[in-house]
């Protein structure tokens, strides 16, 4: 599970930190809304902690800046006690969830754990479409235009973490880790091989492609421009 705390005091984001290490979360901080919006789009986050007033950019602005880009990633803000204002604001801008400083961590928690149970469960059972593209995670059936399609179970890993991520662009490192869990460098040629299958079943004899090669970074499944 990873966390990105957006969160200029060094205290606060010490405090934060520590205590989300020891209970087994990766974290990785960012110290300004500048830094905290690149993170986000780079990197794949489970729960974004994002605090709202920050140099360089505020944490209203870092929102909007993700969910223009159609980030979906769960955002729970901080605000300063009592502005009710921040917290509406926060909420109308697309958090999910908001907690007024200052917090115990015990607090924070039990709210990063619940955000965490809510979109996995949405993420467990909505299905995900692209173009005439069709995944049902609780099914498991994949169709295109009407039509089932047949995957082997690592086909369908490799799809269903594509259409998890439509548009962005996936690293063989990244596709092996999470369709094969392992880093290593063998299995890179194997995410070739594999992404070669997908593509015969999900895109040949379809109009338009879906799965993109794109060269020296990987692939990306997304509506051609
Ligand atoms: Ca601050």
């Amino acid at each position: 599970m990873r966390i990105l705390l957006i969160e200029d005091e060094l205290k606060v984001s010490e405090f934060i930190r520590r205590g989300l290490t020891e209970e087994g979360y990766q974290v990785v901080v960012a110290a300004d809304g500048e830094e905290g919006a690149f993170e986000a789009g780079e990197g794949e986050f489970d729960v974004v902690i994002l605090d709202v007033m920050l140099p360089k950019k505020d944490g209203f602005a870092v929102l909007a800046e993700l969910r223009g880009s159609g980030n979906t990633v769960p955002v729970i803000m901080l605000t300063a006690l009592g502005e009710v204002d921040d917290r509406v604001r926060g909420l109308e801008a697309g958090a999910d969830d908001y907690l007024p400083k200052p917090f115990s961590f015990d607090e924070l928690l039990a709210r990063i754990q619940a955000l965490m149970r809510r979109s996995q469960s949405i993420q467990a059972t909505a299905p995900l479409t692209i173009a005439d593209l069709t995944l049902d995670p609780v099914s498991r059936q994949v169709s295109r235009a009407g039509q089932e399609i047949k995957l082997t179970a690592k086909e369908y890993g490799l799809l269903l973490h594509f259409m998890q991520n439509p548009g962005k662009v996936l690293s063989r490192a990244r596709l092996t880790e999470h369709v094969w869990g392992g880093t290593e460098e063998s299995f890179t040629n194997v995410v070739d091989v594999y992404v070669n299958y997908l593509r015969k079943k999900v895109d040949k004899g379809f109009d338009p492609p879906l799965i993109h090669t794109v060269r020296g970074a990987g692939y990306v499944l997304r509506l051609p421009e």
